[in-house]
């Protein structure tokens, strides 16, 4: 009987797996991967193991959701031990669930291995914690991909709070709307913010600025990049470590 593991590959820093994922990596005979933050994890990988890629094909096209299950079900059925390697955490933003679901209605046994998230983990590479006694208590962690032409945005824009820290995923090239819609709901333009690239790895690049200023000074900078906004933003003066 096979074994699928959905394995969280963590934010980028090779180090940063987990035990359990280093394990079964090692032990696969498939490795199903996408775009990784870190293409070395697959050197990790036994003599003879198969790579398959189900990542982005060219700037525009991924593979759709159903093929990708698809795939997943028959290395299943063709090998032992199947692991499909996701960046950071297979459930956050991840489609590990519907992975998950898929497996489950087509009697496939499967672990969920979970990771670093890069929600977490880049912001703190960064010198930014996500809570901070006095300042946040608590984050959230929101979708920064909501496509342009949903009418009525599904993200509650209204309810985020003034001591709470947002941090959005997949939002690099939303940046503009989601600072205006951010101004729009009350914060102030000179509100901290940051933005940061390829986290966790060597050509990590971090940029400070407000939300008025954020679009112009982050206009260069390459994904994968997360959004962070909040006055944590500013604890990054005392709490850089990771580049110096
Ligand atoms: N499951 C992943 C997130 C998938 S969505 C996780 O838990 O981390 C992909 C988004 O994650 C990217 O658009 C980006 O916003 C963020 N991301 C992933 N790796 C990153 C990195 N090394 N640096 C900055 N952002 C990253």
């Amino acid at each position: 009987m096979s074994q699928v593991y959905l394995t969280g590959a963590g934010p980028g820093d090779i180090d940063l797996l987990t035990l359990k994922a280093y394990r079964v990596i090692g032990q696969a005979d498939v490795i199903i991967y996408d775009r990784l933050a870190n293409p070395k994890i697959l050197e990790i990988a036994k003599n003879g193991c198969k790579f398959v890629y189900v990542g982005k094909e060219n700037a525009k096209h991924t593979l759709p959701q159903d093929e990708i299950n698809k795939i997943i079900y028959e290395n299943a059925c063709q090998h032992n031990i199947v692991v499909r390697l996701k960046g950071g955490d297979p459930f956050v933003f991840g489609r590990g669930g519907e992975e998950g679901i898929y497996l489950h209605e087509h009697g496939i046994n499967y672990e969920i291995i979970p990771g670093i998230t890069s929600a977490i983990s880049v912001p703190a590479y960064a010198g930014i914690p996500v809570t901070h006694r006095g300042i946040a208590v608590s984050f959230r962690v929101v979708t920064g991909h909501e496509s342009p032409k949903k009418k009525i945005s599904q993200i509650p824009w209204d309810s985020f709070k003034a001591d709470e820290t947002l941090i959005f995923l997949m939002g690099l090239h939303n940046l503009t709307k989601i600072t205006s819609k951010l101004i729009g709901i009350g914060k102030p333009k000179e509100y901290p913010c940051a933005v940061i690239s390829k986290g966790t790895t060597k050509e990590q690049k971090v940029v400070v600025g407000t939300l008025d200023d954020i679009v112009q000074k982050a206009k260069e900078l390459p994904s994968p990049a997360l959004i962070v906004v909040g006055e944590v933003v500013k604890l990054r003066n005392q709490l850089k470590w990771f580049e110096t």
